[in-house]
């Protein structure tokens, strides 16, 4: 029973109690009102410009493209105006090498890439007239304007906004490092690319995902609510959410619209508390930091998503692999086994590899349920080369990986809990809904990551269980990609006004004012049909 033993030693480790949600929920409200009240801290708070969230009745067909850690997706959406949307998407994984490229046109030339493969694929023959119509107008990119499609770029790293398709890259994050694109406009640096191809496509709204969340969210959520916050638990981990615009003291420049006054804010909470005064800091938690390549920076990221969980089970593992008091994936146990053969760690597993643990492997161990963990037996031998692993094997990792999984899910619930606390909405006096997009393949697929949310918000003085039951959390499905068509199809309605004669520096920032004005106009003025 060694095994089990130590294994309960190590899991205790990861233990974020009651008490440890209410401190880091006290310190994270601490740290986002610092946020926004001047630059330079731990959590960005990122002002975004927009200041209302849609209603269900936006219509018409946009590009969107997510560059967001791991996959690149092109899609094109049809907004019905009922809520509803019909997508059309393509996913490809970003090409390791390109993650650190030596010059940002390398990376931005392979998605141009793969959006003009997109357009070929999915809309040939709109691709085909314009590829036909580009020989015989002269204007300088080829196309009329009215042709082009109109493209949302969510672009999921930390941004300096300047406008609805203007922003520069502050930095990387996620395990990407190219310096050559730090304070570059990465609309333009899309653009740039998508213009060698001669595709008839405008880069017209740059998105952070989570905001694309937060509105595509707002768009199909049951009833009349309006969403609070959109967040990501995927990749990395990031929320945006609606903030007062009383309470952001910090100066915000430009021109926008004040009369909800209310404003989306990006908190790029990834790097809550980079100063450690509340996060769980285990010495599996200080090797993974040591080892990225940004160390000290993105700590409550490195804690919680997806990129890095795999990564601390794998830290975790190695650990127990090299502990001779203990036998883990090792014959003395496999004698036992129903396999009747022996346990292996083949020569070409990953396990010893920085990264070589995916995080998906913690969503099947958490639902494999049966005795003898067929389904995660299978999983260890396919995906990490570990042979005929035994059943207390099985059961070692199953509750490392669970240990690991459910400190990330309460750590999830301080920023959520603390961003509902900042809303004031539990004591507006009502029992409407408190909706909250999320969206990732962490949440989307870690069974019960929700529950374990739920559980910890309950936990949480000033929520309880009563607060608990007014939060209602749900994937927004495909969401970066609606809340990118929803913000293109804003930036089309602000160009268009600017032709008809409006002041467009007037509405430059103005994002709600244009999805509510774009509303009855949509239909005519859809991009392409
Ligand atoms: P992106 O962040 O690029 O938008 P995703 O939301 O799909 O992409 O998140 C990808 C991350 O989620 C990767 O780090 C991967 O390891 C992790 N992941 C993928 N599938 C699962 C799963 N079933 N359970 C837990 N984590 C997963
Ligand atoms: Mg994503």
């Amino acid at each position: 029973m060694a095994l089990a033993q130590e294994t309960k030693r190590i899991t205790a480790q990861f233990e974020y109690t009651d008490e440890d949600v209410n401190t880091g929920v006290q310190e994270f409200l601490r740290q986002m009102n610092e946020g926004l009240q001047k630059d330079g801290t731990s959590m960005s708070q990122i002002p975004t410009y927009v200041t209302g969230v849609p209603n269900g009745t936006e219509k018409g067909l946009y590009l969107a493209v997510d560059l967001g850690g791991t996959n690149f997706r092109v899609c094109s959406i049809h907004l019905n105006g009922d809520t509803t949307f019909n997508l059309t998407y393509s996913k490809v994984a970003i090409p390791k090498e390109l993650m650190t490229a030596k010059t940002a046109q390398e990376l931005f030339a392979f998605l141009a890439k793969q959006i003009e493969l997109f357009l070929k694929t999915h809309h040939e023959e709109h691709f085909e007239a314009h590829t036909q119509r580009r020989q015989t107008i002269s204007t300088p990119d080829g196309f009329a304007d009215e042709h082009l499609f109109r493209l949302g770029f969510t672009f999921s790293f930390p941004v300096q906004q300047f406008g609805i398709n203007k922003g520069t890259l502050i930095r990387w994050t996620k395990g990407f490092d190219i310096p050559d694109a730090i304070g570059k406009d990465v609309c333009a640096l899309l653009q740039d690319e998508i213009e060698k191809l001669h595709l008839p496509v405008k880069v017209a709204a740059l998105v952070n995902d989570t905001v694309g969340t937060l509105m595509a969210r707002s768009y199909t959520s049951p009833g009349n609510t309006s969403t609070l916050l959109g967040a990501i638990f995927g990749t990395g981990t990031n929320g945006a959410y609606v903030e007062k615009v009383t309470n952001i003291l910090k100066p915000v420049e430009g021109q926008y619209d004040k009369s909800t006054g209310n404003m989306v804010i990006n908190t790029e909470w990834g790097s809550f508390d980079n100063q450690l005064n509340v996060l769980p800091n285990t010495s599996y938690d200080i090797e993974l930091d040591k080892m990225s390549v940004n160390p000290g920076i993105q700590m409550f990221e490195k804690r919680v998503s997806g990129m890095f969980l795999g990564e601390i089970v794998r830290l975790v593992i190695v650990d127990m692999l090299k502990n001779p008091n203990i036998s883990l994936f090792r014959d003395e146990n496999s004698s036992f086994n129903d396999w009747q053969s022996t346990t292996t760690i083949g020569g070409d597993s990953t396990i010893m590899r920085q990264w070589g643990l995916d995080s998906s492997i913690m969503s099947i161990a958490a639902a494999d349920n049966t005795p003898e963990f067929s389904t995660l037996r299978q999983q260890l031998e396919s995906q990490l080369h570990i042979y005929a692993a035994s059943s207390e094997d099985a059961q070692a990792f199953k509750n490392v990986a669970y240990a690991v999984g459910r400190r990330a899910a309460r750590l999830s619930a301080v920023a959520i809990g603390a961003i509902v606390l900042q809303s004031g909405l539990l004591s507006d006096g009502t029992d409407e809904p408190i909706d909250i997009g999320v969206d990732g393949s962490l949440v989307e697929h870690y069974p019960y990551f929700r529950d374990m949310i739920h559980e910890a918000l309950s936990a949480i003085k000033g929520i309880g269980s009563e607060g608990t039951k007014r939060i209602r959390i749900g994937i927004a499905k495909d969401g970066s990609g609606v809340g990118a068509a929803l913000i293109a199809l804003v930036a089309a309605g602000m160009e268009k006004h600017n032709t008809v004669g409006h002041n467009l520096s007037a509405i430059k920032n103005d994002i709600t004012q244009k999805v509510m004005a774009a509303i009855p106009e949509t239909g005519s003025s859809t991009t392409v049909v």
